[in-house]
């Protein structure tokens, strides 16, 4: 099956993503993660990637689109996987119907306030990437539970005006899909406010 999971950031769409594709076996791709993962290796897309990730601002298309085209070329993804943070445009939209139409798309609908306050709380750890917020608390604060190493606020939640431009391009892009799955009868709007648990049941009761 394959499932996109959207919403606005700080919905919880990537801990949710996450839980979805372990309860389904499904492998989790995550645009977000693999520019990160990049960055951090200084590979040729992450230095590409990082001018646009760090102001907040969308990665060219056609930059994404050939690095979802790759993943879900891999065996792993034969059998459908969760998208998470793709599409984002039209023109990404248009690809993935090409590439590979999704046959579920949940989104977790958030308010804007609650989700710049969960935004502002988050960090992830300099060392492996695993990000941490309200869901998910390090047993020591301030320190990675998978390998120890320091965390820090993540570089495009520092600042308010990046998370706001962030916000608004989600609303005017969001708008297009939304409409667009609506029609081809795929859409499940669920209200992502409540706590994980809650939240999971929702998504997997959509996905059926
Ligand atoms: P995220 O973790 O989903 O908030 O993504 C972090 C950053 O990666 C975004 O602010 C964008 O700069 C970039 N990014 C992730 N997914 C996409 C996408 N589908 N299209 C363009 N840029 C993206």
């Amino acid at each position: 099956m394959k499932i996109v999971m959207m919403g606005v950031q700080g919905s919880g769409k990537g801990t949710q993503s996450k839980m979805l594709a372990e309860k389904l076996n499904l492998p989790h791709i995550s645009t977000g993660d693999l520019f990160r993962a990049n960055i951090r290796e200084d590979t040729e897309l992450g230095r590409k990637a990082r001018q646009y990730t760090d102001s907040g601002q969308l990665v060219p298309d056609s930059v994404v689109i050939d690095m979802v085209a790759d993943r879900i070329k891999q065996p792993d993804a034969a059998g459908g996987y969760i998208m998470d943070g793709f599409p984002r445009s039209a023109v990404q939209l248009a690809a993935m119907e090409y590439l590979s139409p999704a046959d579920r798309v949940v989104m977790l609908d958030l308010d804007d306030d609650t989700a710049i306050k969960r935004l502002s709380g988050r960090s992830e750890c300099v060392k492996c990437g695993i990000l941490y917020g309200a869901n998910r608390k390090p047993v020591k604060d301030g320190v990675c539970d998978n390998c120890g190493e320091p965390l820090k606020q993540r570089s495009d939640d520092q600042d308010a005006a990046a998370i706001k431009q962030r916000l608004d391009a989600y609303h005017s892009e969001v708008r297009t899909m939304a409409d667009y799955y609506g029609w081809r009868g795929v859409l499940r709007q669920i209200d992502g406010s409540g706590t994980v648990e809650e939240v999971i049941e929702k998504v997997l009761a959509a996905c059926n």
